[in-house]
């Protein structure tokens, strides 16, 4: 197996639900519960569910920006749940993190080259001419030009600005970037050019990315593996194409059912899941699935499935125990 990049055990954050005047602990969110993965150096993971299934959570606990109820995160066999600030410091040149919204994440008072410079210069690294020198490499790279730098960001298009925000991210020469559903707030004509982008810059630099998304679609073609969530779960993960062409949990059949088909004549097919999304601080009893699930059986309601390893398709679902 190749070199491991980052493993994951246990991982959990459960958030208090507090109330009355004592602010006495009422229950609790699990915003991510007992989930574990592996990323191989070089690979992309995808991370797919419905908003509020705790893939954007994960991603930030990943890089220690909120901190995890339990469970362990190795990066390069370091554990990073348990390091001091400065070791953590170290750690956050080597994973870097690419945003939804590039608008909300690039300050609108600094100048692109402000922005792309800070990152280097909240690590310490590179004279003053060195940092100048990378912004105008960093920009070429994402297809824009120096000139570029001493614009602000309200002078890009969301694509441009998204380019900014990979820049960006690219500045500490980083082994490992998640990406937050970086093309879910850009035209659908832009997000194939900006995958493209991420993809060209993955072979560029031997990148490892975790590829944050809603939609099984967006994450198709750049992922070699793909993790399913479901409240706070991962409920099924299988390489790629395993993955698509023959999908086991029936939440992941019905999310493929849902990806959009653009010919008319086959729209019937296309069905989106039934039901709501439950509340996460109130999920249903075992499979959290099965107040939605149409293979649902009388087991379903009452013991949560164990994941099960099917020749390396992972899948927790009582259809396959
Ligand atoms: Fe459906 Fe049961 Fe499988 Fe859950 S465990 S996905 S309810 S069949």
């Amino acid at each position: 197996m190749p070199e491991l990049l980052l493993e994951v055990n246990g991982l959990k954050k459960y958030y208090p639900i507090t109330g009355g005047i004592f602010g006495r602990k009422l229950g609790e969110v699990k915003a991510v519960d007992n989930i574990s993965f592996y990323v191989k150096k070089g690979e992309t993971l995808g991370i797919v569910g419905e908003s509020g299934c705790g893939k954007s959570t994960t991603g930030r606990l990943l890089m220690r920006l909120i901190e995890a109820s339990d469970g362990r995160i190795l990066f390069e066999d370091k554990e990073i749940t348990n390091m001091s600030k400065s070791e953590l410091r170290k750690v956050r040149r080597d994973i870097q993190m690419v945003f939804q919204d590039p608008y909300a994440s690039l300050n609108p008072r600094n100048t692109v080259e402000q922005i792309l410079e800070e990152p280097l210069i909240v690590h310490g690294m590179g004279t003053k001419e060195e940092r100048k020198k990378r912004v105008k490499e960093m920009l070429e790279v994402v297809g824009l030009s120096s000139y570029h730098s001493k614009r602000y960001p309200h002078q890009f298009s969301g694509g441009q600005r998204q380019r900014i925000g990979i820049a960006r991210a690219l500045m500490t020469k980083p082994k490992l970037i998640i990406a937050d559903e970086p093309v879910s707030a850009l035209d659908v004509s832009i997000q194939a050019q900006v995958l493209n982008l991420m993809s060209d810059i993955q072979k560029e630099f031997g990148l490892t990315y975790i590829f944050i998304a809603h939609d099984l679609g967006v994450v198709r073609h750049i992922s070699d593996r793909v993790g399913v969530m479901y409240l706070g779960r991962l409920i099924e993960l299988a390489d790629s194409e395993e993955l698509y062409e023959n999908p086991k949990h029936p939440y992941t059949q019905a999310l493929l059912n849902a990806v959009p088909v653009p010919d008319p004549d086959l729209k019937k097919q296309t069905s989106l899941i039934e039901g709501e999304l439950p509340s996460p601080a109130n999920p249903p009893s075992g499979c959290a699935f099965h107040t939605r699930c149409k293979e649902c059986m009388e087991i379903c309601k009452t013991q949560r499935p164990v994941e099960q390893n099917l020749n390396g398709h992972y899948v927790a679902c009582h259809l396959y125990s």
